[in-house]
């Protein structure tokens, strides 16, 4: 059984239909990658999966429990966090606020205050700082390590790198490989978007091309190539039979 399940999903903003009959099975440890061009619903539907942009159609399965309509702090609670993009901290509270914060949410796991930590040294001597005077990176760091202290089992990633320099991505993405089971049983589950496709290909154990609110094209990352992702990316690729879009 997939950890994660999505049927048929439909989100709007408005009249726009901003996620169109998307289907996909995410099993236990699985990385995948979202990929897609400005406005290609990417953010829409990792909102969508975490409940706080409502579901218009269509169905979502999280551990067997159909989800479409529970409530966002609920499927937190559940094992589903959101590293939105942006990373929405509380600017004026200390980074260990911030971090403490996610408690209220917490399930029994392996993070806690001291192993998020381990995992981002680089927050330890600032967790007395407000969050707000933090580098970029280091921001991204207490918004990711907020995500983990409620012991997900999916981890919802919306663009981490986004605006930090390159070292402060590869500290990131550092911290990151050692939550990705790269498609083991073990590892925590992570739907992300990430515009650089060097790096999604570097962590994606499975791509998901996106363009117009739909799946136009998935594959096992090792069976793609960079080519065929940028061309779905701009939409000169149509899906030839044998590789029509698989979820
Ligand atoms: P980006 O990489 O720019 O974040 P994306 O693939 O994540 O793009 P979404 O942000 O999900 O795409 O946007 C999907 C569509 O929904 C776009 O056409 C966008 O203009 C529209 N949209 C997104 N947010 C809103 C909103 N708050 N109100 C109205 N339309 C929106």
């Amino acid at each position: 059984m997939s950890l994660l399940k999505i049927e048929s999903l439909e989100a709007k903003h408005g009249l726009l239909t901003a996620v169109q009959g998307i289907s996909l099975d995410i099993e236990q440890g699985e990385t995948v990658a979202l990929v897609g061009a400005n406005g290609a619903g990417k953010t829409t539907l990792l909102r969508t999966l975490a409940g706080v942009h409502p579901v218009a159609a269509g169905r979502i399965t999280f551990d067997g429990q159909d989800v479409s309509s529970t409530p966002a702090n609920l499927r937190t609670a559940a094992g589903l966090a959101l590293v939105p993009e942006g990373r929405r901290l509380f600017s004026n509270m200390t980074v260990e606020e911030n971090l403490l914060v996610a408690l209220s949410a917490k399930r029994d796991g392996p993070w806690n205050l001291a192993t998020v930590l381990e995992a981002f040294p680089q927050l330890k001597p600032k967790l007395k700082a407000a969050a707000g005077t933090l580098s970029g990176g280091q921001q991204q760091a207490t918004a990711i390590g907020r995500a983990l202290m409620t012991n997900p089992r999916v981890l919802l990633l919306d663009e981490v790198s986004l605006g930090l320099s390159p070292l402060a991505v590869q500290g990131v993405y550092d911290s990151l490989r050692t939550l990705m089971g790269k498609g083991t049983s073990q590892g925590t589950t992570i739907v992300l978007v990430e515009q650089d496709l060097q790096r999604t290909f570097a962590v994606a154990d499975r791509i998901v091309c996106m363009l117009e609110g739909r799946v136009v094209a998935s594959g096992r990352a090792d069976e793609m190539t960079r080519d065929q992702v940028m061309a779905y990316y701009f939409g000169h690729r149509t899906p030839a039979a044998h590789e029509a879009p698989t979820a």
